[in-house]
């Protein structure tokens, strides 16, 4: 008993977070509607607010209370509000003296602490206001402070290596989009949405091509993964929840949620499962439910949750102009695209060698939208994604480029560590070759090369430390193949610290 009453008063003592009330809408504690849904709130003490209608029918409740102690307690518990063990005692005591009686004493009420409820509020589930007429206007990007294509392509040349034409088209791309949205639609054109589906291997530069690019621009960025995605009542995150997503990023922001960008990787995922006789509620129906978001709609997405739930405020966020990028793998494609571009070869007067295209490298970039439906995406969802191109698999030069060129090139990350011991990390050519051999075994990508970086840095960063005499270490071939050492050269005595 003592233990709990020393928890209660630490608690009552922990400071408690004050909620920026000019920055962020008022939530009804009863119902989770914002006050710009549920009309003004009555704000009661420790930052607790209740809309004008739950505050009534919390009176007509208790009027015509006929409640029992049973239901009482389950409210509570509904709250996650313990039931105190003396009460509990109590009321086993009682229960035979009291026989009959249904109608509790309003006592029982005391156990609630309001401060209790304050703490349960989730404190990402907090929703921004709505700005002003006038400054919503500024906030849409301006057209004449948008980057040029060439020059939003330069900015991702700093980071991304090679996928030139993906670079280009994502260029032009984002940029109409966001022409897009800053002109004033009063005469009849309107400029469509332009949507991206991307094609490329695993670790050929998707998602890092759409996060640079979030960065460089500015807006908000959810990625998503089309895998955990189901249709909504299934086990499984409903589609709407990227749009949930993106509002966290924005940091519950509607206005900026609506300006952003919703990355859904592994599209290829859900494709039509062939020769399904059950319903394919991970599969075509995700599609089917990812139409609307695509063309633009107002939808309402739980507030700092993935699920819609009574206990979750929800937001009505407009996708219109969300830019949706889809990305996948889509392993099988270059064959449906090669049977058909021998089929082409070997048919009518052109006709060519039939197997012309069997070793062609960059098939990927033949792909057509009846070679994706093939693959199994419905019409009605490659139609929303106009734009399509894809990447290219990184060859071994590419690689070599990644380890060393970008601006945050891991090189220069681990350069950087041991200059701070004032050491001089340096990598022979040939190295970084077999480095990026190593890494092309592994058929990952540019994600390999992490991992094998890490595992050949583990011991230098550990040994290096300890001897200060050390002045620079020099890796080559031998050490990656685990034939040598790397290359240890001692400080002379003048530059000895
Ligand atoms: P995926 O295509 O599977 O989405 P990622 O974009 O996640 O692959 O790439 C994994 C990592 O590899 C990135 O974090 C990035 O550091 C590196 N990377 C991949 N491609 C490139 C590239 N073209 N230029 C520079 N770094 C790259």
């Amino acid at each position: 008993m003592e233990e709990r009453n020393k928890d209660e008063v630490m608690e009552q003592d922990a400071p408690v977070e004050t909620v920026d009330t000019e920055e962020y809408e008022k939530v009804c504690f009863v119902c989770r509607r914002p006050e710009s849904k549920a009309g003004e709130m009555i704000c009661l003490p420790n930052q607790i607010c209740i809309c004008h209608h739950c505050m009534q029918k919390a009176f007509d409740t208790m009027e015509s209370s006929e409640l029992s102690y049973k239901d009482l307690m389950n409210i509570a518990n509904a709250m996650g509000i313990p039931e105190e063990p003396d009460q509990r005692d109590g009321r086993e005591e009682k229960k035979d003296s009291d026989k009959g009686k249904t109608k509790p004493k309003m006592t029982n009420i005391s156990m609630i602490n309001l401060s209790d409820l304050f703490n349960m509020i989730p404190q990402k589930q907090r929703i921004r206001k709505k700005k002003p007429q006038e400054q919503q206007e500024r906030k849409i990007p301006d057209r004449r402070n948008l980057p040029a294509p060439h020059k939003i392509k330069a900015s991702l040349d700093e980071f991304v290596i090679g996928q030139e034409h993906a670079k280009k088209v994502i260029s032009v791309a984002v940029y109409n989009h966001y022409k897009r949205i800053s002109s004033d639609i009063a005469d009849d054109v309107e400029i469509e949405k332009s949507n991206m589906l991307m094609i490329g291997p695993t670790g050929s530069g998707k998602t890092y091509l759409v996060k640079t690019l979030a960065r460089l621009l500015d807006v908000p960025l959810a990625i998503a993964d089309a895998t955990s995605l189901t249709e909504a009542g299934y086990i499984g995150d409903d589609i709407e929840s990227v749009v949930s997503r993106l509002l966290a990023a924005a940091d519950n922001d509607v206005e900026r949620a609506e300006q952003g960008i919703i990355f859904i990787d592994e599209v290829d995922k859900i494709a039509k499962k062939r020769n399904a006789n059950q319903r394919d509620v991970s599969g075509e129906s995700v599609q089917q439910g990812m139409l609307k978001l695509l063309e633009g709609s107002e939808i309402e997405v739980p507030v700092g949750a993935t699920s819609k739930n009574a206990m979750v405020p929800m937001e009505t966020v407009n996708t219109k102009n969300i830019l949706f990028i889809c990305g996948g793998a889509f392993p099988g494609l270059e064959e449906i695209i090669r049977e058909r571009l021998n089929k082409q070869a070997s048919i009518g007067f052109c006709s060519d060698l039939k197997d012309k295209y069997d070793d062609d490298p960059d098939i990927l970039t033949k792909v057509t939208v009846e070679d994706i439906r093939k693959f199994g995406m419905i019409p009605e969802f490659i139609g929303r994604l106009p734009v399509i191109f894809s990447l290219g698999g990184l060859t071994k030069e590419m690689l070599v480029q990644i380890l060393k060129e970008p601006r945050n090139a891991i090189i220069k990350q681990y350069k950087k560590l041991l200059a701070m011991d004032e050491v001089q990390l340096e990598f022979d050519d040939d190295a970084l070759n077999a480095i990026a051999e190593r890494a092309l075994e592994k058929k990952t990508g540019a994600r390999a090369l992490r991992a094998i970086i890490e595992e050949i840095m583990l011991d230098i960063m550990y040994e290096i430390p300890k001897d200060d005499n050390i002045g620079s270490v020099r890796i080559t071939r031998g050490y990656i193949e685990n034939t040598g050492g790397p290359v240890i050269s001692l400080r002379t005595a003048g530059a000895l610290p």
